[in-house]
């Protein structure tokens, strides 16, 4: 089994409000490969050392969604050699093209989104490639044959009436709070936007949610998700809403427990 890939995508057209998640990708790798952290994962595999993790480094985009084949022409690359990968946002759009060059690898596959919001708009302040609309888009073109969305607590009727019409199993943090818990099958990509865990924990985002998951929660959820992990991605991080590298450190610690996953399941 090839090393899984880390890949950072720096874009951040998308952004609605606070642009600055193209600015992510070397932070969180400095976090990563950082003094005061060992190698380690928790299941104990060293997983933060390059010649575990294929650190391929950042795309070069062009501003706006011209970007977007770019990444599904290299996510498709990756994915070709049915290697593992952790795709470092960027804003929450990159999901689109990052599915765009996963699914025709995957005849099955689940997404888990984890998300104080669900992105399900149709269109955003005009923009159809808006981080506001990435799942509405996904779900049209058929990209995941189920979406379960994890942490939401900022959802409107519209988007309502969205995850409705496609199907989308909601477990918001009032379900969660009462003991709903994801059960998956199959391949599972999984996208994980930072501002589903609490701004407690997570505060270098655009859109802080108060009443989010823990970390601690969200790695409980990897653990526990059944069905086969193939890859994932970690986007929003914006690193002028950040605290003392805080959510940057966050964002490493799932790049660490992620690859985990990778070795172990593929061994
Ligand atoms: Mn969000
Ligand atoms: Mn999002």
């Amino acid at each position: 089994m090839p090393r899984p890939a880390l890949i950072g995508i720096p874009h951040d057209s998308g952004s609605s409000f606070l642009r600055g998640a193209a600015g992510a990708p070397p932070l969180i790798r400095q976090a990563l490969f950082s003094a005061p952290a060992n190698q380690w994962a928790e299941r104990l595999v060293r997983t933060a050392a390059e010649d575990v993790l294929d650190d391929q480094g950042d795309l070069t985009l062009p501003d706006g969604p011209d970007a977007a084949p770019i990444i599904e022409r290299s996510i498709s690359s990756i994915a070709a050699e049915k290697r593992r990968f952790i795709a470092l946002g960027g804003d929450h759009f990159v999901t689109y093209p990052i599915l765009r060059g996963l699914r025709p690898h995957y005849p099955s596959l689940t997404v888990l989104q984890i998300d104080a919001h669900p992105d399900l708009y149709d269109e955003f302040e005009g923009n159809r490639f808006s981080h506001a609309c990435p799942f509405a888009r996904i779900m049209e073109e058929g990209l995941a044959d189920r979406l379960v969305q994890v942490g939401i607590r900022a959802a409107t009727a519209h988007q309502r009436d969205q995850a409705k019409r496609f199907e989308v199993v909601q477990i918001d943090m009032r379900a969660w709070a009462d003991g709903a818990r994801p059960s998956l099958a199959g391949p599972v990509y999984v996208s994980i936007d930072l501002d589903g865990i609490d701004p407690a924990f997570a505060p270098g985002v655009a859109h802080r949610e108060p009443g989010g998951l823990t970390v601690r929660e969200v790695l409980t959820v990897l653990d526990t998700l059944g069905g086969e992990l193939v890859g994932a991605d970690i986007v929003e991080l914006n690193p002028a809403q950040d605290l003392g590298g805080l959510t940057a450190s966050v964002a490493a610690k799932l790049v660490k427990e992620l690859t985990a996953h990778f070795i172990v399941e593929t061994d």
